[in-house]
């Protein structure tokens, strides 16, 4: 079996899903993306479809599909992954413009309306009790299908209100993405268990320093 789509099975996931919009959850697969340490979490195919089965939006039978023809066909299943990770920085340089009132990238712009163009080809209207929801069309069929939601995803966030309450963690190497849903808008942290109480406990180190 290839290794760049091979799947890593029974192990703790990396993923962490605090950002609380599927879009802003994606371009969390990097961690200390400001620092020294910047970790990949999304090394290989397999690594994305694992992603996209914690966030809900793949089913387990098509993941399955999907990991079968990323082995059977690893250059392609290689450019899926690199189409996901383009997508997630242009993502990650347009929500990171807009929070900080930056000029938006142009380019990050362009790679988002392709995604929702491709995008677009693959939804339709579908009906369930005269209840209509947006449904993929044969999301098993082709590796990128895991962008079409994200890409979606993004657009809804990025053409709605909710855009205001989009903040970066504020730790100066996590700048993780997350969708600020409390009642005084002043969360700061992508989590407080982890940024939060590290940024707590350095002010405490430094206070202790500058009173020696
Ligand atoms: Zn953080």
């Amino acid at each position: 079996m290839n290794q760049a789509v091979m799947p890593r099975q029974n192990s703790k996931s990396p993923f962490e899903f605090t950002g609380g919009h599927l879009c802003l959850n994606f371009t969390n697969t990097v961690d200390n993306r400001k620092g020294l340490n910047r970790k990949e979490l999304l090394t290989s195919y397999a690594d994305l479809l694992r992603w996209a089965e914690e966030a809900n939006i793949l089913r387990m039978k098509d993941a399955g599909r999907l990991q079968n023809m990323a082995e059977a066909a690893p250059g392609q299943a290689k450019s899926a992954l690199c189409s996901a990770l383009q997508l997630r920085e242009s993502l990650y340089a347009l929500f990171s413009a807009a929070t900080e009132r930056r000029a938006i990238p142009g380019t990050a712009l362009s790679v988002l309306n392709r995604a929702v163009q491709r995008t677009a080809q693959h939804e339709r209207i579908a009906e369930d009790r005269r209840r209509f929801h947006w449904q993929l069309i044969s999301p098993e069929s082709s590796l990128d299908s895991i962008l079409w939601p994200i890409a979606r995803s993004a657009a809804d966030l990025l053409t709605s209100p909710d855009l205001e309450n989009v903040r970066q963690c504020a730790s100066t190497d996590c700048a993780w993405l997350f969708l600020d849903a409390t009642k005084n808008h002043r969360r700061r942290w992508c989590e407080m268990r982890t940024c939060g109480n590290r940024a707590k406990a350095r002010r405490y180190y430094e206070r202790q320093r500058s009173e020696l």
